[in-house]
């Protein structure tokens, strides 16, 4: 079989860039052995990322939760503050919850719709040759095509082959539960200092998925993560006595070197998404990251040449991802929690770069002088010393 594009995974980067790819004109190939399948995710999808990929999600409604509210807690019992992300004068959802086996689906159908033939299999191995890329699956089916990209995940195969594994350093392990039974219509987050983070609490349609994040380098093991978020789900009584499923899984999670450093594309191949290394250490967005890489691999191969990839990703993704590495270690520290949890208590300002923030619409390049221009200057002050700011 020969394609003009073989692409690894069928996450949102692999299933949007097969749609972009298909739809104009591009012989595709998109293998994933894995679907139907859940993936661990909170399955946060922000208002930006539903709006650049709408032509692929298409009209017909996907079973999901509007969030309304974003409830803030932190150790203090007492603490809970409560922040409206879905105001009547916003058409657009500033964030939905789905299930990933729903959302990843409905990726690969329109992949498919557009022209993209799906082979549903496991690749086991690529090599780049002279004049084309030789991929081949667990099943030995076995494809050429001319260029291909890697949208496999953090555990690429693609990237392990053709660039560099991450390091452990370079990724941070998710843990946590699904509640079965249990849902709703708020987003429940505590900002924590050991390890640097949050945990969360996401409703989805008919569960809730909860989990605490910790670089994968840290001494914090897997199992007193889980114990954390067994602790959490007890104090927040967010589950009552409903059934939990535990999970685990990586997330690329870079600091500014290892950014500056990314190997994004070479000879016949690129790597979108997670494989690439695209998801904001502060947040862990990558739904976005992922399906933006796709559409700008897209643009490269069609429009201008494979060779512009990279450097789009850098102007457009990995300059931003940079300011949030640097900004990472002094944003979860209990001094600057603590204050950016009074600004949303005292501030109506602050309060709308908080949403603005969780929506994935503030960017970290302009978030300082936005703070400074909240009414709240004292406050919004004491943030900037406190953050060591140097975004
Ligand atoms: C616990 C957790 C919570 C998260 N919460 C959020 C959130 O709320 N919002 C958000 O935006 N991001 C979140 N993220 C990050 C988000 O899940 C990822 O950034 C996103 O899924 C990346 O999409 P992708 O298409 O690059 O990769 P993936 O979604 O990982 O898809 C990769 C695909 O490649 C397939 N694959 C792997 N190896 C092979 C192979 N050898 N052959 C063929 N196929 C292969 C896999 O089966 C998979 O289908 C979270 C991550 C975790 C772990």
């Amino acid at each position: 079989m020969e394609f003009d594009v073989a692409i690894v995974g069928a996450g949102p980067a692999g299933a949007y860039a097969a749609f972009e790819l298909a739809r104009r004109g591009a012989r595709v190939a998109i293998l994933d052995g894995s679907h139907p399948r859940e993936k661990p995710c909170g399955g946060g999808i922000t208002g930006r990322a539903l709006t650049l990929a709408a032509a692929a999600i298409g009209d017909s409604p996907l079973a999901s939760c509007r969030i309304r509210t974003a409830r803030f807690i932190n150790a203090d019992p007492d603490y809970s503050e409560v922040v409206d992300l879905d105001s009547a004068s916003n058409k657009l959802p500033k964030l939905v919850v789905m299930a990933r086996a729903d959302f990843d689906a409905r990726l690969l159908a329109s992949a498919r719709e557009a022209g993209a033939t799906f082979i549903p299999e496991r690749v086991v191995d690529v090599a780049v040759e002279s004049t084309s890329v030789r991929v081949e699956t667990a099943r030995r089916t076995r494809c050429r095509a001319a260029f291909i990209v890697g949208a496999d995940g953090a555990n690429s195969l693609v990237r392990r082959r053709l660039a560099r594994p991450f390091s452990r350093a370079q990724l941070s392990i998710a843990t946590g539960y699904f509640v079965d039974g249990v849902t709703s219509d708020q987003i429940v987050i505590e900002l924590t200092a050991t390890p640097p983070g949050y945990i969360w609490s996401f409703p989805r349609p008919g569960h809730l998925a909860i989990g605490i994040c910790a670089q994968a380098d840290s001494r914090v093991t897997s199992k007193a993560l889980r114990r954390r978020t067994e602790d959490w789900i007890a104090a927040t009584q967010l589950a009552e006595s409903a059934a939990l499923r535990a999970y685990s899984w990586p997330i690329p999670s870079l600091d500014a070197d290892s950014l500056a450093a990314l190997e994004l594309s070479g000879p016949r191949w690129a790597l979108v998404g997670d494989a690439a290394g695209l998801v904001d250490p502060i947040t862990r967005e990558g739904i976005y990251f992922g399906l933006r890489s796709a559409q700008l691999l897209s643009d490269a191969l069609v429009d201008e040449g494979a060779g512009r990839y990279a450097t789009s990703v850098r102007g457009d993704i990995i300059s931003e991802l940079e300011r949030a590495a640097r900004f990472k270690s002094a944003f979860f520290q209990p001094r600057f929690t603590k204050l950016l949890l009074r600004g949303l208590r005292e501030s109506a300002a602050i309060r709308a770069v908080i949403v603005d923030l969780i929506a994935g619409q503030q960017s970290y390049a302009t978030l300082r002088s936005r703070l400074i221009k909240t009414l709240n200057v004292p406050l919004a002050w004491r943030m900037l010393v406190q953050g060591a700011w140097r975004v």
